[in-house]
């Protein structure tokens, strides 16, 4: 199938419009990202900010331009050049670096968006915050002025079997759930990153609105 007709699919299964497909592009050329803003895409997400860096000004200049949002790890010493171009980082997992982005933003006289990453399940990966520590930290956030916290990701352990990792996505919903209720000042609530090709049925069934999908839309990624 084509770009446009997986977009096609995936955007009907979805069936509503309060939740954002963000395509992810890594790994995919600037042609293919194309065809996919053709088709409708509004979002696109990078893991590596090299790549994003690389492409951002090629699509720009075909007069796109979609949101980018940063999905993947970031590093301190990659702040200074992800701010000026993300509008959502998913990745956000220590006090240290969300100090990084506050000041590379207030030099650039920005307010940047950002979720918080949480480690619900995931012993393997490094990185997000463990669940006890997210509230705490989004406290910490609320405090920099030139960041906007706006939500919680997550990435669940791939399984054959969606389901199995239903109750990390109940888990997130949870936490999501406490942190809207701290009403927190300086902070905008509203996204839930949850979901990609594998699982984002389950995710969006426990609440998830801004979901990743990148070999749903582009094919197995080389
Ligand atoms: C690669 C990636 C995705 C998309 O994964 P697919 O299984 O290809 O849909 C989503 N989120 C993050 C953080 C990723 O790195």
């Amino acid at each position: 199938m084509s770009i446009a007709q997986n977009i096609a699919e995936i955007t009907a299964k979805i069936a509503t419009d309060k939740v954002k497909l963000v395509a992810v592009t890594k790994n995919n050329d600037v042609p293919s990202m194309l065809e996919a803003l053709a088709a409708g895409i509004t979002a696109v997400g990078e893991n590596r900010v090299q790549e994003m860096l690389a492409k951002h000004p090629m699509i720009q200049a075909t007069g796109k331009s979609p949101e980018w949002h940063l999905i993947g790890h970031l590093q301190t010493n990659k702040v200074r050049q992800a701010v000026p171009v993300a509008d959502l980082i998913h990745s956000v997992d220590s006090e240290h670096l969300a100090v990084e982005i506050d000041k590379v933003a207030a030099k650039l006289g920005k307010r940047q968006d950002i979720l918080i990453q949480v480690n619900i399940a995931d012993e393997e990966s490094k990185f997000g915050t463990d669940s006890g520590q997210a509230l705490p930290l989004a406290k910490i956030i609320s405090q920099l002025e030139h960041i906007r916290l706006c939500g919680l990701m997550t990435i669940a352990p791939y399984s054959e079997n969606p389901e199995t990792v239903r109750p990390v996505f109940k888990e997130l919903y949870q936490l999501y759930a406490e942190l809207k209720n701290l009403n927190l000042a300086n902070t905008d609530i509203q996204w839930l990153s949850m979901g990609m090709t594998n699982d984002y049925m389950v995710a969006i069934e426990e609440g998830a609105n801004l979901v990743r999908i990148g070999t749903g839309i582009f094919g197995s990624r080389q």
